[in-house]
């Protein structure tokens, strides 16, 4: 079941004092509404009664899904200890993301019966060909959808308000798998962090073999 704590808190535009609702567990297939709020990226939002003012608030929660069998630990800025994980998850994919975009990337990665690592070696190349295309440093891509036989990221380039869209053939997922059979690459044990800086260790690894 969801863990859901209920917090008094002082609005700090009107002082006045009012309840807010945390989760420090969130089930998935118990609490769709919550997976819904996951997507949406409104799980830290709160909103005060009397005046309206808004903050988003930010702590560590754990997001499982027991059907899919998955759990991911959110830790806000990467801050503090990734949970330890327990033995009825001990078989679960266990991931680490530090902010609300990251889980609902995840959400939709597992949701969509795909690996992660392997979509992160897809990203890796697709954000090489966006920095040379908008001459960037760094961007940040998101995977959104299976459509047809295309992969569909959403792009965050500096200096751009909005997200550019790229799509890419699932031709290059395969590849990725492909790359990581040849590695015989297996999860690091506990919750791990399956970002952009494993993406290119494990490129680096598969390029010097
Ligand atoms: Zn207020």
């Amino acid at each position: 079941m969801s863990t859901e704590i209920v917090k008094d808190i002082i609005c700090p535009q009107c002082g006045v004092s009012q309840k807010y609702r945390l989760f420090a567990g969130i089930n998935a297939s118990e609490n769709p509404e919550l997976k819904q709020k996951a997507l949406e990226e409104t799980i830290f939002d709160w909103r005060c009664q009397r005046c309206n003012y808004f903050a988003a608030m930010a702590y560590p929660f754990l997001y499982m899904d027991r059907e899919a069998q998955y759990v991911i630990c959110v830790t806000p800025g990467g801050s503090g200890q990734a949970a330890e994980p327990t033995a009825p998850i001990a078989d679960y994919v266990k991931r680490r993301v530090k902010n609300l975009a990251e889980l609902k990337e995840k959400i939709l990665i597992f949701d969509s019966g795909l690996d992660d690592v392997a979509v992160e070696v897809v990203k890796n190349a697709l954000c090489t060909i966006i920095k040379k295309k908008y001459q960037a440093k760094r961007v940040h891509a998101y995977f959104s959808r299976i459509r047809d036989n295309d992969m569909d990221f959403a792009i965050f380039v500096p200096g751009q308000p909005d997200p550019v869209y790229h799509s890419t053939r699932l031709e290059v997922y395969r590849q990725s798998q492909e790359v990581l059979r040849a590695l015989d690459f297996i999860d690091p044990p506990g919750f791990a962090t399956i970002d952009a800086r494993l993406a290119r260790l494990i490129l680096e690894q598969y390029q010097a073999t």
